[in-house]
């Protein structure tokens, strides 16, 4: 479970997130939608911690990253934020390969790196995943060698080799050219049936109305309007998620 309360952020003087509240349960699959700059990015990054949080509770799986202690806007030890952190894989709108390294040597940096793990054991994870991914073959090239759908299903692959509970994808899709966007959320919807718990950025609303458990559509920093994504689509309660969903289609 996932529960965020009151999130305030700022950049300066702009407001950017103005008390969000939400909640995601163990296996399920939350997408959030909204316009350019309603802060949907600064979310997904305060979760990660990439961005920290003038007021407000952040809790994953009962541990508080972030929480009030006396009106006081506390963040946990260096310990058990990075425990929690653990726990999140995150997939960017840009694929963030390492271009001087392999698709494999991609894969297994971070579980060497920070999990202390053998080679000999971790290699043979990767390339289940590139499997899954329908990667193995690509095991040994660069990146560069790789179309835009591929590199995504890698990054993909990266994140889930450090074995996460729960898993943020920021516009997966969106740097792609239209042809390749399907392989990856075939990826995606695969991860979604396997249960695993996944908070998607998204600006595709075909995607968001099957696997979604939860939509929320954000604007101006603020959640609009939220429910189950049959009703939300076929139903908008409120003015600017009509607009918008109208914009979209
Ligand atoms: P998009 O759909 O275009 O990705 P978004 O909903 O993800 O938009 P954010 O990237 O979260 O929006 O940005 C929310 C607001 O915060 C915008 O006004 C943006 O200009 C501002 N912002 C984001 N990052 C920073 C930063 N590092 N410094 C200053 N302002 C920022
Ligand atoms: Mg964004």
């Amino acid at each position: 479970m996932i529960r965020m309360n009151q999130i305030y952020k700022k950049f300066n003087q702009l407001e950017v997130l103005k008390g969000i509240d939400l909640e995601v349960k163990r296996g399920e699959v939350l997408a959030i939608i909204g316009p350019s700059g309603s802060g949907k990015s600064t979310l997904l990054r305060c979760l990660n911690r990439l961005e920290t949080i003038e007021k407000g509770t952040i809790e994953v799986e009962g541990e508080f990253l972030v929480q009030e202690k006396n009106s006081i806007t506390t963040y946990t030890d260096a310990v058990t934020a990075k425990m929690i952190l653990g726990k999140m894989g995150m997939v960017f709108q840009q694929f963030n390969l390492f271009p001087h390294m392999t698709v494999l040597e991609n894969l297994i940096e971070a579980p060497i790196l920070v999990k202390n793990m053998k080679s000999g054991d971790i290699i043979p994870v990767a390339e289940q995943l590139l499997a899954k991914v329908g990667l193995l073959d690509k095991r040994d090239v660069y990146p560069s060698r790789l179309s835009g759908g591929q590199k995504q299903r890698v990054a993909i692959a990266r994140a889930l080799t450090m074995k996460p509970d729960i898993m943020l994808f920021d516009e997966p899709t969106s740097a792609l050219d239209p042809e390749l966007t399907g392989e990856v959320l075939k990826t995606m919807r695969q991860l979604a049936e396997e249960h695993m718990t996944m908070i998607v950025v998204t600006h595709e609303m075909a995607f968001a109305r099957e696997v979604a458990n939860k939509v929320i559509f954000m604007a101006d920093g603020e959640i609009v309007e939220q429910g189950n994504p049959q009703s939300l689509f076929a139903n908008p309660q409120e003015l600017r998620t009509k607009s918008f969903l109208q914009n979209m289609l």
